[in-house]
């Protein structure tokens, strides 16, 4: 029987879940399909009983589902707890888990480099920001901060998260070795030509780290690079995340450089 995956998101505009999760059970032979699944906030909960009614392997979950989900699971993993959001719905026996891919996804291009910076600041404090900081704390970067544009939502993130709130206008005074810009300001759209970063206040020799991943130089990463910094695109997040789930679901390994060219292809199409 073929086995069902597939995406809940509201509103779930584009996305190149599909493609990579369908391309990977195409090259490796399993029976598997991965659609779409629009889903209205108020549905979350019919769906969920869908989840374990139908035959459904697998789901990814994004916004604003991710923490809605996580009231119908019979088991969410240290890490979801941690950043206090599920992306991932996966079956363990007759177990409903939830896990939180993106932590693993969005860490995964620093663990590449040859040195870990001691310092980060990661910019926004929604759901991104949160699986930011649960990464760079299990890298063991102490030194954390969070700026976000509502002050209110910096200061909550750093008191759970036990980090330095930065008031966003102050954001530019400080010098970490890391910046991971996890607001929409860059992503393409209305927001393309802005940038969370003036170009010419990058710390010296920093990583800049923007995890979204269309366009894939954002007009911070193009600046940053200018002035000399190393700079990592959201590409390698979503990759990753997705490689993640993938093997959860299946227990088995996508050839990452071939899903790589996948999106690359993809993403200029
Ligand atoms: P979210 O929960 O909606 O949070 C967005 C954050 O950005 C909020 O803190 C918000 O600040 C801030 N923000 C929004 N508009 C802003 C503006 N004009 N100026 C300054 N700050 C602004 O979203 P999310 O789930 O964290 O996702 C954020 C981004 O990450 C999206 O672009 C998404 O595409 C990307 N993403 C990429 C991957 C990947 O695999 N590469 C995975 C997940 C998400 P306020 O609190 O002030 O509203």
């Amino acid at each position: 029987m073929t086995q069902q995956y597939g995406i809940i998101g509201w509103p779930l505009g584009h996305t190149m879940s599909p493609t990579l999760h369908n391309w990977g059970f195409g090259k490796l032979g399993i029976n598997g399909v991965y659609d779409a699944f629009p889903l209205e906030p108020t549905d979350v909960s019919a769906f969920m009983e869908r989840v374990r009614t139908e035959p459904i392997s697998g789901m990814s979950v994004t916004i604003p589902h991710k923490r809605a989900v996580m009231d119908s699971l019979d088991h969410i993993t240290d890490r979801a707890k941690a950043v206090g959001a599920v992306n991932t719905l996966y079956w363990d026996g007759d177990t409903l888990c939830g896990e939180n891919t993106d932590v693993v996804g969005l860490i995964a291009p620093l663990k590449k480099l040859d040195t870990l910076p001691n310092s980060a600041m990661v910019l926004g404090a929604g759901g991104a920001a949160r699986a930011a900081i649960t990464g760079f704390k299990e890298l063991g970067i102490d030194d954390i901060s969070v700026s976000n544009r509502t002050a209110e939502k910096t200061q909550t993130l750093a008191n759970e998260f036990s980090v330095k709130a930065v008031a966003w206008e102050d954001r530019m005074d400080a010098a970490p070795e890391l910046i991971c810009n996890t607001t929409p300001l860059g992503m393409a759209g209305d927001m393309e030509t802005m940038t969370p970063w003036d170009k010419d206040r990058f710390p010296a020799e920093c990583i800049a780290y923007d995890i979204i991943y269309n366009p894939l130089q954002t007009r911070f990463l193009r600046e940053a690079e200018e002035a000399g910094c190393v700079v990592l695109s959201g590409l390698e997040m979503f990759l990753h995340q997705g490689l993640a789930q993938f093997k959860l679901w299946t227990g088995q390994d996508m050839n990452e450089d071939g899903a790589r060219q996948l999106l690359l292809n993809a993403l200029k199409s």
